[in-house]
């Protein structure tokens, strides 16, 4: 098998939601991406943000997807599993497109994103809920191989219920850990300060010591930290792929 991370949009976050105590004026620009598992069938992981959403997009929407896939020669309808890796609205906005996949979505996920905490209801998007539901859907409840050498797997913390896949290649296992780490400086923590600046500003990202440097939007920072245990025991760190950094673009994993 072989992940390819695919472009779908562009979107523009506060530093605070990225990074543990971030600062909140800081506003960083970052890639959504969609997956494309090339195995014996086509997977698709995730199907990514609306052109209009809580924070600005680029890009985005169908528009987004489609030429995200048609860069693989793939169109949606041929894909037959879209895992959904949590329902967050950069998540799941155009999974409707792919009208002939089974969706995979952890139980636990669907439970919270149907009723989320009051704090959290913009990050979850009622009408792209209904559209799935109406859909060839399944709630998994847990760790599940749904084909031969790659499994869901469940790491709470970001949200309640969002799942990673391990993904057997020829050159060992992956672990697709989706936000549960947005970044590598999630997965490798910064030992030094670094500064970091855009056309919006500067901001210090400060050196940690933490073996792991937590992201800054979670429901449990507990479960998050004992998630982070459990992906290191299913995949050696450098073989962990983050959710949304931007150093993925045009990668290939085999
Ligand atoms: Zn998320």
């Amino acid at each position: 098998m072989r992940i390819k991370p695919l472009v779908q949009a562009k979107i523009r976050v506060p530093l605070n939601v990225v990074f543990f105590f971030g600062s909140s004026e800081y506003v960083a620009s970052g890639p959504v991406y969609i997956w494309l598992i090339e195995a014996e069938e086509k997977i698709v992981v995730d199907a990514g943000v609306a052109e209009e959403a809580i924070y600005p997009v680029e890009g985005g929407g169908e528009k987004g997807v489609i030429r995200a896939l048609e860069q693989e020669k793939v169109r949606p309808e041929e894909v037959e599993k879209l895992i959904i890796t949590h329902l967050h609205f950069d998540h799941c906005a155009n999974a409707h497109l792919f009208h002939n996949a089974r969706i995979y979505v952890q139980k636990r996920e669907w439970e919270f994103a149907m009723n989320p905490l009051p704090a959290l209801r913009d990050l979850y998007v009622q009408k792209y809920l209904e559209k799935i539901e109406s859909m060839d859907f399944c709630l998994v409840k847990g760790d599940l191989e749904i084909a031969n050498g790659l499994k869901l797997v469940t790491l709470p913390g970001h949200t309640p219920g969002l799942q990673g896949i391990v993904v057997k290649t020829k050159s060992g296992e992956y672990l697709m850990a989706s936000d549960h780490f947005y970044s590598y400086m999630n997965v490798f923590p910064p030992r030094q300060d670094i500064l970091i600046e855009n056309e919006h500003g500067k901001a210090v990202i400060p050196a940690q010591k933490s073996p792991f440097f937590p992201i800054g939007l979670y429901v449990s920072l507990e479960d998050w930290f004992e998630s982070c245990y459990k992906a290191t025991n299913l995949a050696k760190k450098s073989r962990i792929i983050p959710g949304h950094d931007p150093s993925l673009e045009g990668r290939t994993f085999d």
